[in-house]
């Protein structure tokens, strides 16, 4: 039965694993066998997940990491080879959902700290990611868009430029590593029940709103992106490369 596991001994980073989509990631590789390196901006909700999946059994490492830091990044592959000798998949999870303005009015410190995080954040991830994949003969990256990788979305200029560059740089990076054995995917969240959109969810007219906009009449929950996720990091999806895959809740269908 353990070798019918999807990601069974796997070496998987994740970054902003403490919280949301991150932390279903990170259970849901622990349940498929996976040896984890986790990450987030701060330690302490991480740390306390690291522990819980130790406690199950699985094999886990934390090291606090600013995506937006191109060094940090660097040194949280580095974590990876050091504790575990390689790196099999990645999971570009982190974002932040920044102010909300029409462009005429986007703060400039807030536009770069969106494009900073939740694009560049990215860029820096599968740069050393890869670099650590090709001599192991390859990897599986995920990385974390949003139907906003797809289509505009009012007041949410910088997030939504971001998303969509996730989904060309995903492309781009499918392109290149392809024939080196790494498959490099997004998947698009619609709105999901996380921290990141607790703020929406309080206003009872914003929510309604929202989940009008989900033809499944509803909100997605965290565990439904990591399904995909967890079949796009694994060898299931050998076939599966430079995609970009919604999950939710039919909203693009519209
Ligand atoms: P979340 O619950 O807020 O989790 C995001 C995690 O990333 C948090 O732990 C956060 O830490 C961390 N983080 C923020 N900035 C970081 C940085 N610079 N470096 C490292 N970690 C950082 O949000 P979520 O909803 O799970 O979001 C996960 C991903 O899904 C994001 O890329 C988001 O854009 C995407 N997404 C979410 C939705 C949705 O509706 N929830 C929809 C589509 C796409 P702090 O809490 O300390 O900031």
């Amino acid at each position: 039965m353990l070798q019918n596991r999807m990601l069974q001994d796997k070496v998987v980073l994740i970054t902003g694993a403490a919280s949301g989509i991150g932390r279903a990631v990170a259970l849901m590789a622990a349940r498929e066998g996976a040896r984890l390196v986790l990450s987030d901006l701060v330690p302490e909700a991480g740390l306390e997940l690291t522990s819980l999946i130790k406690a199950q059994g699985n094999d886990a490492v934390f090291l606090a990491a600013d995506v937006a830091q191109p060094d940090e990044c660097e040194a949280l592959v580095a974590h990876a080879l050091h504790h575990f000798g390689r790196l099999d998949v990645a999971c570009n999870n982190a974002g932040i959902g920044g102010v909300q303005a029409p462009v005429a009015d986007y703060p400039l410190e807030a536009w770069a700290q969106v494009i900073a995080v939740n694009l560049s954040g990215v860029f820096y991830g599968m740069k050393y990611q890869i670099a650590a994949m090709l001599p192991g003969g390859g990897g599986s990256i995920v990385n974390v868009a949003s139907i906003l990788g797809a289509v505009g979305f009012a007041h949410a200029p910088a997030y939504t430029a971001a998303k969509h560059g996730v989904v060309g740089l995903t492309q781009t990076a499918a392109l290149e590593y392809g024939q080196q054995g790494i498959r490099v995917n997004a998947v698009g969240p619609g709105f999901i029940h996380t921290p990141m959109i607790g703020a929406l969810e309080q206003d009872s007219a914003v929510n309604a709103a929202l989940v009008a906009a989900h033809p499944i009449g509803r909100l997605g929950q965290p565990d439904e992106v990591a399904e995909l996720v967890i079949w796009l990091a694994s060898d299931r999806a050998s076939f599966v490369t430079g995609a970009y895959y919604p999950v939710d809740g039919g909203y693009l269908a519209r």
